[in-house]
């Protein structure tokens, strides 16, 4: 395809590349928040029965009656798609492509996979928050704290068929229940820090050669989307990549810079970085 070969041409040429991913990445990962499929079944099937749970996202978002249950629903989707994570093709792949050049990622996804496949933390914007992170419920101090022995703990309790109530954790500071930082949506903490490098990433690459590349965005989202498309609009020397199944959109006034491959992202970085390899 000789729009790979120009994608391909793109990349190598710019100074640094814009990242950003959503459920089509996710999916094309092999981790589906939405479906109720085999996997679903494998992992949540006791919550599905007796909480009508209909898939992951109805999980991250449901009012459990109590701590312990929100506990080992959570633990049990952080065990399994973060703390047991091995980097996929796909991720390997985007890894590849973006090779030595500066880069950033802004993405909705929140299980961490960007830092586990070789991406930098602190060029990783995770906008709705994170599974890994927990904090305060009240905000009552500002820390994110890192999940993963308790989560570890939880599920070593829950294979051996034991109660996990004492594990449950609290806030240090004020005895509050601790929260998942994925459950305040764009308000989550582990947000702030990382909005300002993406600020100061936009503004260092302004009027340089910059490639934005979107993997598996809705055509409507607002959140990254919108926004991307505005940075390509207003920099003369941006050229937009958007890599989706059936729904490539791509804004009029950006068309002659742009690119819309239409395909299964793991396939189309697939062939992405065969073409890189050649030359
Ligand atoms: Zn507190």
């Amino acid at each position: 395809m000789c729009e790979i070969k120009e994608v391909v041409r793109k990349i190598k040429d710019c100074d640094a590349i814009l990242i950003g991913a959503s459920n089509g990445f996710s999916i094309a990962e092999g981790l589906n928040l939405f479906a109720d499929n085999q996997d679903f079944e494998d992992l949540f099937g006791d919550f599905k029965r007796k909480y009508g749970l209909r898939c992951i996202l109805h999980g991250m978002g449901a009012m459990w009656p109590n701590e312990r249950e929100k506990w080992a629903f959570w633990s049990k989707l952080i065990y399994n798609y973060c703390i047991k994570y091995k980097k996929t093709k796909t991720m390997e792949d985007l890894r590849a492509i973006v090779s030595d050049k500066d880069y950033f990622v802004v993405t909705s996804n929140g299980e961490g996979h960007f830092q586990m496949g070789g991406f930098e933390e602190s060029k990783v914007f995770e906008i709705e928050g994170k599974w890994l992170g927990m904090v305060c419920e009240k905000h009552c101090h500002k820390k994110v704290y890192s999940n993963v022995d308790i989560v570890k703990k939880i599920m070593d309790r829950h294979s051996q068929g034991k109660e996990i109530g004492d594990l449950i954790p609290v806030c240090q500071k004020c005895g509050a229940e601790m929260a998942i930082d994925m459950e305040f949506g764009l308000n989550a903490l582990s947000c702030n820090e990382k909005r300002k490098n993406y600020y100061e990433f936009i503004e260092k690459y302004h009027n340089k050669k910059i490639v934005v590349l979107e993997l598996g965005i809705g055509f409507r989202n607002q959140l990254i989307k919108a926004p991307f498309m505005d940075i390509v609009e207003r920099e003369k020397n941006a050229t937009y990549i958007t890599i989706n199944l059936g729904e490539v959109y791509i804004r009029e006034s950006i068309k002659e810079k742009s690119f819309g491959l239409d395909g299964y992202i793991e396939d189309i970085l697939g062939e992405i970085r065969e073409e890189f390899n050649k030359r």
